[in-house]
């Protein structure tokens, strides 16, 4: 069994761990009304982190080549890494200039618009919240424990393909979903688990969901989680208004109220794309919103953005959170863990346009939508 403190390991989507002494805090800190500066401030906490944080190297004539991403403070921050600068720079651009009537926000839910630790500890997800509540039966946590123990070293292994993995996930969510059911959980407890839980948006997504509203741009919540569990953190925060669509794994009760099975089709980690939303009246929304904001914490979830019209402006940005070595280590597979965590950043480069590396803020869209008119 894996665990920790008498917490339950999951991840990809799923819950983490909640073991202490965990990453370095990064925080941006920025000044929307006048120039725009990106700072690391804090190293007060020892990190395991594998994950290098070294200054970028840029010269001053590469800031003038870059003015928007100089300005926004990306060029100067330790734990941004771009890339291609020049198609950064001109995504950036073009979103800034084109207003929020040509925008759209695409996000991963877990560990991209939530926290991925608070206070030292690993977060809850939307899988964790209720892996860890105390309302869930012991079974469910070791069974749980199993599976994870089984499946995540496949979901993240760097030599299968996507297609030889995609099997094996849907074999672990169709245990998982199994197993909650036989644990007849009430659509009424879930409020209180989420209320008791450690989940926290990222700081500065209240903000920015303010914004987002108040400008009327619609926003999707694509993920792979535990779709009712997400609403009612959403709920909890105040972000959840009528401009949010989500989309994600979503209870099905019976006439008292009790979890009974799953509706629709499943949304895992390798299949969020276009295919789960089409039907979605949300949809007519977007007429001419082809500028996008997409942000994730894994490399799937890129292909969110697949079901927007061309031509499309897709600025992708990805929350590189140090998730696998802490739960690789609670796996005994070292090796592979070094493997993944080295390939891991420069994966994330080459996908995303802007890599932010534990970073628990939502400083970086915050401010891009911050400089538009
Ligand atoms: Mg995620």
């Amino acid at each position: 069994m894996i665990s920790s403190r008498g917490t339950v390991l999951r991840a990809g989507g799923r819950q983490l761990t909640r073991v202490l002494g965990g990453s370095r805090p990064l925080e941006l800190n920025i000044d929307l009304h006048n120039k725009v500066n990106c700072v690391r401030t804090k190293a007060t906490e020892s990190s395991d982190s594998a994950l290098s944080c070294a200054p970028p190297s840029f010269m001053p004539e590469t800031r003038t080549m870059y003015p928007t991403l100089e300005k926004l403070g990306l060029l100067s921050a330790t734990h941004i890494r771009i890339q291609d600068m020049a198609r950064a720079e001109e995504l950036v651009t073009t979103i800034v200039g084109s207003g929020f009537s040509k925008l759209q926000i695409i996000a991963d839910y877990d560990m991209t618009l939530t926290r991925s630790h608070v206070n030292g500890e690993r977060a809850e997800t939307s899988f964790g919240i209720m892996d860890n509540s105390a309302q869930m039966p012991a079974f469910y946590r070791e069974e749980a424990n199993k599976l994870l123990a089984k499946y995540y070293p496949i979901e993240i292994h760097p030599k299968m393909t996507e297609e030889e993995k995609i099997p094996y996930m849907i074999e672990w969510y169709e245990q998982i979903h199994k197993l909650i059911v036989k644990c007849q959980v009430s659509q009424e407890s879930l409020k209180g688990m989420v209320s008791s839980s450690n989940a926290r948006l990222r700081d500065g997504t209240e903000d920015l969901f303010s914004k987002l509203h108040s400008t009327n741009v619609p926003v999707l919540v694509f993920s792979a989680g535990m779709g009712d569990i997400l609403e009612q953190v959403l709920r909890h925060f105040n972000v959840y208004t009528d401009n949010v669509k989500v989309v994600s794994n979503f209870f099905k009760y019976n006439e008292e109220g009790v979890m009974v099975g799953f509706k629709g089709e499943l949304v895992h980690v390798f299949n969020k794309n276009e295919n789960a939303i089409h039907s979605s009246n949300y949809f007519n929304k977007l007429k001419g919103r082809n500028n996008v904001i997409l942000m994730g914490d894994s490399l799937g979830d890129i292909k969110m953005a697949m079901g927007v019209p061309q031509p499309s402006n897709v600025l992708r940005i990805g929350f590189l959170n140090d998730k696998v070595r802490e739960v690789l280590k609670h796996c005994l597979l070292l090796n592979l863990m070094f493997i993944v965590q080295e390939e891991r950043l420069e994966a994330y480069m080459n996908n995303f346009d802007i890599v932010l590396i534990d970073d628990q803020t939502m400083d970086v869209a915050g401010s891009i939508v911050g400089l538009m008119k």
